[in-house]
Order: C-alpha cells, then structure tokens, then sequence
C-alpha cells in the first residue's frame, strides 16, 4: 500500500487525517512525523500559512523519501489585519501556551464592538514528494469573537470563537461539528483528492 507520512506528532490530528482520507476513497498508509525521529524540527520562517505548511512538508519528503503532508494553521482578527495570524502559538510570548494568549487577545479587544470582531480560523494543507511536486490547499473557519471564554472543548482559541449561524463557541461543539466545518476539515478535504490524483 502507498504510504503518506503526516509532520505531526499529535496522535488526534492522524487520526483526523486517517479518516479524510478515507471518507474520500483513498487507501493510503498514514505515518505520523515519529516514524521517523531522526527529522530534525523545521524552522517556520515562512510568512504565510502556506509557506509554512509546504516549508515542513518538503523538509520531511527529502528526510523521509516519502510523500509528506503539512499543515499550519492559526486564528485570523479583522480588527487587528490578520493578527496574530501564523504567529497564534506565541501571541503572548511563548511557543504554546493557550491560556496566556487567549487572555492576551480578550485584554487586547477589550474596547472593540461586537460588529468589528469578526475573525477566522485559517489552515494551509500541503503535500509534497520527494521529487519536489507540491501542493496546497486552504480553509477557513469564520465567526465573531466572544469577550469571554465558552465551553471546555477543543484547543487554542476555540473557547472564544462563535461560528457564522452558530449561538455556541467552537469549544462547545462536539468534536464531529467541528471537523465538519473546521479550517482544517475543509483544507484537507479539498487536500485529498490531490493526494489521490499524485499518489
Ligand atoms: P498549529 O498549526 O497546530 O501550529 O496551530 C497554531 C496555533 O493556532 C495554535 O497553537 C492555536 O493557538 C491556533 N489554532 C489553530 N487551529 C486552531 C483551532 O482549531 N482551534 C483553536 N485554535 C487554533
């Protein structure tokens, strides 16, 4: 079977890819990022999500001589002209921490009206071959945000992003709502049938 080596070492976010891949009738082998330890991190230097994506998804296909697929993602605020943007997982200093940078952009937006806080989530998915073949797809997730957090689902900035036609927070959604119309949902979904076209 063709296999397909995925650059993260979140087991949900393989899982989530595993069944994308065969909702849309692909039967690959899906291998996360720890197959293959000897990949050192990659820089993301890039200044958009795509560039991000693809940067990790050429540098794992060179190390591992397999397809490889990538993804970057991050929470998009109108008000603040794509902030914090590719830069989400460190928007209060360090890499990582939800907490500090959930309150960070609550105390930031503190002023803004409910009719400027609209925001999305943004994911890029790329794929990339050894030989250098590339693509990327995106999706995005929009809403409005809330002035406190909301439900105890999810990760990151789910807490205080409420859906287009939703009255919940994503992180009151169920995990199965979420995938249906998340960023990342929608960037692998229009991802997969490339993989299928190339692999
Ligand atoms: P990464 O692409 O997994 O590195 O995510 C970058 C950052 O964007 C995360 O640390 C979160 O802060 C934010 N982010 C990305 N996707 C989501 C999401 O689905 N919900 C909430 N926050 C997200």
């Amino acid at each position: 079977m063709q296999r397909l080596v995925l650059a993260t070492r979140n087991a949900h976010k393989i899982t989530e890819l595993r069944a994308i891949l065969a909702q849309a009738g692909l039967a690959l082998e899906l291998l996360g990022a720890d197959a293959f330890p000897e990949v050192p991190d990659v820089k993301e230097t890039g200044v958009t999500f795509a560039e991000n994506a693809l940067l990790k998804a050429h540098a794992l296909a060179q190390a591992s001589g397999l397809p490889a697929v990538a993804d970057d993602s991050g929470l998009c605020v109108d008000v603040l002209g794509g902030a914090p943007g590719i830069f989400s997982a460190r928007w209060a200093g360090r890499h990582g921490d939800d907490q500090a940078n959930l309150d960070l952009l609550l105390a930031q937006l503190a002023d803004v009206p409910e009719e400027h806080r609209a925001a999305n989530f943004a994911c890029a998915a790329a794929l990339a071959l050894p030989d250098g073949t590339e693509r990327v797809t995106e999706g995005r997730l929009h809403g409005t945000l809330r002035y406190a957090p909301s439900g105890a689902g999810g990760f990151g900035y789910d807490p205080i992003l409420q859906p287009v036609d939703e009255t919940r927070t994503v992180a009151e959604l169920t995990a199965e709502e979420k995938n249906a119309i998340s960023h990342r949902g929608l960037a692998f979904r229009a991802l997969a049938p490339l993989v299928g076209e190339l692999l």
